[in-house]
């Protein structure tokens, strides 16, 4: 199965690493109200599947599963973890050394003039750069030696920024997939968990094409386009 890339920095990584259902049985888990079965996917089941994403007949979405193996920055799954109708389990620093694997911005951004939440445009400038760099390189430096003066993992970790990679297994259905997707493919999410949606989204679709297309439809988002 595919594995991405989203930060584009050699560290982030998305893998669907287990899927479950097609767009068959979504057609199916509706038709069983009439006690009726297709097995093979029509175009007449594709209309279906269309007109329950377009009015929301969520249920038949959810007898599917999808799993992906997730490398993010803490502060994206921070956000991604708000998300309750999917399940986690995720890399703990109290049984696992932290790795040395920190998210550095390719593009600095400034703060938003407007919305208090969001960022805009494009910052320039070296020194804070290098001072973004030195204030990892002394927390990774305060960590090693507080673990090797033997203060447990759990304490240690204190010490390092909300920069470091975290892994995780999501495991989802396609009616909470596509809830997840509406909110973090938005303008008004942070740039870099939209990303991950976006990959989330294009790896889905490969699986669920009429359902996904028809969301993507539904919600004007464009399954290929990058998000800016
Ligand atoms: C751009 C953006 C900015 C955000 N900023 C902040 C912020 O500043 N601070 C902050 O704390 N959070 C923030 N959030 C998180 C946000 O408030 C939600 O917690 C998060 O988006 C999850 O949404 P959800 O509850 O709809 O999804 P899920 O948790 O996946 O739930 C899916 C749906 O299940 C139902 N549901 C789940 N749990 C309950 C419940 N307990 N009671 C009733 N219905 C339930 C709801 O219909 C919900 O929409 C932000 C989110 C976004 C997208």
């Amino acid at each position: 199965m595919k594995k991405y890339d989203p930060l584009e920095d050699g560290i982030s990584s998305v893998e669907l690493i287990r899927v479950s259902g097609s767009d068959l049985d979504i057609a199916n888990a509706a038709r069983v109200s009439y006690g009726k079965i297709s097995y093979e996917l029509s175009e007449k089941d594709k209309k279906l599947v269309s007109f329950l994403m377009m009015h929301d007949h969520t249920s038949p979405f959810e007898h599917n599963q999808l799993s992906f193996r997730i490398k993010c920055p803490m502060f994206v799954a921070r956000q991604w973890m708000r998300h309750r109708m999917h399940s986690y389990n995720e890399i703990s620093y109290r049984y696992a050394q932290a790795p040395i694997e920190f998210y550095t911005p390719k593009k600095w951004r400034y703060q938003h003039q407007i919305n208090h939440q969001a960022s805009e445009g494009e910052f320039e400038n070296i020194e804070v750069k290098r001072k973004y760099q030195e204030s990892i390189d002394l927390a990774v430096k305060t960590y090693q030696e507080m673990l090797e003066s033997g203060i447990c993992r759990e304490l240690a970790r204190g010490v390092l920024p909300v920069c470091i990679y975290t892994q995780f297994i999501f495991t989802t259905n396609l009616h909470a997939l596509t809830h997840f997707l509406k909110l973090r493919l938005s303008e008004g999410a942070q740039w870099e968990i939209r990303q991950f949606a976006q990959a989330i989204l294009e790896m889905a679709t490969e699986y669920f094409p009429a359902s996904l297309q028809a969301w993507a439809e539904k919600n004007s988002i464009n399954i290929t386009k990058s998000v800016d």
